[in-house]
């Protein structure tokens, strides 16, 4: 018998969730069910399929044909035992939480996780009476520390939004298990082409698909990846809560998906090379980019991932009026609040990702107030340099 080898990502962008099916009508590419609910001519089929006892679909708050295959895709680029998807990033990672964690629970995360997640940590869960412990994000003692003091859930989020940290999945995830926890990963900076966190010992991984998965900006959408028990009760509660990703943004993420594996490659490479021309610029104080030799997680980084990724982040000289001059001098960047997609964006923490928090509090985050998200898009890298460079020299000037 040959030897079979697993199909690379590039394949698996392509194919997964799509080998056997037929089509409808013979359709190659996945049609989008528009269709809420499914007939059945036979009582005896429809009762076996509602019961779960043969494979079909009922009603399509629960499944769809779509929509399944966008979650078998995921499911075989993360390496999981099961998938399941939600109506938006947020609803994968609130779903995922709320049907994890009952009053009298403790969860460990860290500081830095995206601000939406950061919200149910410090407002939602502490009503449910849900126990929260938020470490310094790199601190990896601390992190063991707080796990060994009880733990039901360990929740990490690498790399982290706006400074780019990189947290050692594999470490924490060991001391999560030694506590009895349930570890989960927020992947979407990384996407499952640089890093597989249930491979390194991850129970459950979350997408917010709406950023490198897609890929495009033009769908909201999230994902959990992860072990047959876990997804099995988020997908009860969502189908109870109705956070249901919608058949046509299934397809557009089946559609960005078949570029992820081509959109990561030219991304980091360029990113790679954005960094090293920022990091020298003379009206740059410092560029967060794990891929640098200089960045405080770069050995991390370089054991977890096998390219360091689209986003970085960097800040100017000078202050906030910089930035005021600097940004809309940008010729190929949106200066929006997305992240991930074809076209590169670029924007301060102070208008996006942290807008709720203080200038003093921004500051303890070790968030200057000139700095600046790039998420890389696909663009030429040499056209992106430029014109970098000319907004800088721009700014310095005015
Ligand atoms: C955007 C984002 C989310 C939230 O996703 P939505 O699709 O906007 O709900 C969660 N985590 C990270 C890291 C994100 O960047």
């Amino acid at each position: 018998m040959s030897e079979e080898k697993n199909p690379g990502f590039g394949t698996l962008s392509i194919w997964s969730g799509e080998e056997k099916k037929d089509g409808w009508e013979r359709t190659t590419q996945v049609p989008v069910a528009h269709s809420v609910s499914y007939g059945y001519k036979d009582l005896d089929t429809w009762l076996d399929v509602a019961l779960g006892k043969a494979e079909g679909h009922i009603y399509s708050r629960n499944t769809n044909p779509t929509v399944t295959v966008f979650e078998e895709k995921m499911r075989q680029l993360e390496g999981a035992e099961a998938a399941t998807s939600f109506s938006t990033g947020m609803a994968a990672i609130s779903n995922t939480l709320y049907s994890l964690l009952k009053p009298g629970d403790r969860v460990v995360s860290v500081k830095d996780t995206y601000g939406g997640t950061n919200e149910i940590f410090t407002r939602f869960l502490p009503r449910l009476n849900v126990d929260v412990a938020l470490c310094p994000t790199t601190d990896h003692e601390a992190i063991e520390a707080a796990v060994a003091k009880g733990c039901d859930v360990l929740y990490l989020e690498t790399p982290t939004n706006p400074t780019l940290k990189v947290v050692d999945i594999e470490r924490l995830a060991k001391a999560g298990h030694d506590a009895g926890a349930i570890v989960l990963v927020d992947n979407t900076f990384s996407t499952p082409i640089n890093t597989n966190p249930i491979s390194l010992g991850a129970d459950g991984v979350i997408h917010s698909a709406t950023k490198y998965i897609g890929g495009h900006a033009d769908a909201l959408g999230g994902v959990l990846c992860g072990s047959e028990k876990i997804v099995k009760g988020a997908y009860a509660y969502r189908e109870i809560n109705g956070a249901t990703l919608h058949p046509m943004a299934a397809y557009l993420m089946i559609r960005g998906i078949k570029t992820l594996a081509l959109r990561i490659e030219r991304q980091s490479e360029s990113a790679m090379k954005i960094a090293r021309f920022l990091k020298a610029h003379p009206f740059i104080e410092d560029v967060f980019y794990p891929g640098l030799e200089t960045h405080e997680n770069h050995e991390i980084a370089k054991k977890q991932m096998r390219s360091f990724g689209g986003m970085m982040s960097f800040f100017l000289k000078g202050d906030f009026d910089n930035i005021r001059t600097f940004l809309p001098r940008l010729k190929y960047a949106h200066l929006a609040a997305n992240l991930g997609t074809v076209e590169t964006v670029a924007g301060p923490p102070r208008t996006t990702s942290h807008v709720e928090v203080s200038q003093e509090q921004r500051a303890a985050m070790g968030i200057p107030e000139t700095l600046i998200r790039y998420s890389v898009g696909i663009e030429d890298a040499d056209d992106l340099i430029a014109d970098l460079s000319q907004a800088l020299e721009y700014a310095k000037n005015h």
